[in-house]
């Protein structure tokens, strides 16, 4: 099992303060890496539990809608531990409304965020990975990488790029030993799907079409995410790893 063993890497996570970003940050920790945690709001869970584990963790104050702060989180990094072998692209958002009413802010957020800052921090932590000779970069796409989705356009159009560049990232970042892929969680009981699991009619249509029968939950990304983090999948670009009990194949 050393190939998966995680022990000495040091790994961004941002949006680790809850859902799948905790699970995550969680998984990578077990796995025995040491975590800095990049979000707008302290983590004293996901601290506790990751030191706990005898890991290290510490928490990075940055607001991920705009692109200000994208440096300083990677030279505090550098700073702190002197590299950065993994950078999971977790934090992300969502905004609900038909597409005959959907605003420009609505728009622009989800944007910026799940796409625009995901492309900046993966640019400057690559930056740092090419010269250090290797790294992993993970990023959490979405069903809605795939398919169209409903009432969540600027979430489709963000997720949808999401997969576009992944894939465009990894192929010109092989060469420097940097692997690019994503994780595409199926529905998972988080905040961010709150309101459709209080909505008993479409929560029980979304049940009702997976094959495994139950929501995931985010210890259910840990081990695609150890995957990917670590040696075991050196000669993995590009993809993007569906964790969705079955979702897509339906
Ligand atoms: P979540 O619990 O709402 O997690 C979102 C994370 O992003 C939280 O840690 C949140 O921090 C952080 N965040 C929000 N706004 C931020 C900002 N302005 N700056 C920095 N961090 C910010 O929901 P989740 O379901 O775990 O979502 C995590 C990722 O998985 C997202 O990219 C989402 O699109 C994706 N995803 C989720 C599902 C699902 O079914 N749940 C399916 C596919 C993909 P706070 O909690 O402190 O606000």
């Amino acid at each position: 099992m050393d190939m998966f063993n995680l022990e000495g890497k040091i790994a961004i996570v941002t949006g680790a303060r809850t859902g799948i970003g905790q699970g995550i940050a969680e998984g990578l920790a077990e796995a025995g890496a040491d975590i800095i945690g990049a979000g707008h709001a302290p983590m004293p869970e996901t601290e506790a539990y990751i030191s706990g584990l005898g890991r290290k963790f510490r928490y990075y104050d940055i607001d991920l809608v705009k692109q200000d702060g994208i440096q300083g989180l990677v030279d505090y990094a550098v700073r702190e531990f002197g590299r950065i072998d993994i950078l999971v692209n977790n934090a992300g958002i969502i905004r609900r409304q038909e597409v005959l009413e959907f605003s420009e802010s609505d728009w622009d957020d989800v944007i910026s965020m799940n796409l625009k800052s995901l492309f900046f921090l993966s640019q400057a932590c690559a930056r740092v990975m090419k010269s250090q000779g290797h790294g992993k970069i993970i990023n959490i796409a979405s069903m809605l990488s795939f398919q169209g989705g409903i009432r969540v356009v600027s979430y489709t159009a963000s997720k949808s790029g999401v997969a576009g560049i992944t894939k465009l990232m990894a192929n010109e970042l092989a060469k420097c030993n940097i692997q690019v892929n994503a994780i595409a969680p199926g529905y998972i009981a988080t905040n961010n799907t709150a309101a459709l699991i209080s909505d008993e009619k479409r929560s029980a249509e979304i049940l009702g079409r997976i094959p495994a029968g139950r929501w995931g939950t985010p210890q259910d990304l840990k081990g695609a995410a150890v995957f990917l983090a670590s040696k075991a999948s050196d000669y993995v670009n590009g993809h993007i790893l569906a964790v969705d009990g079955g979702w897509l194949a339906r």
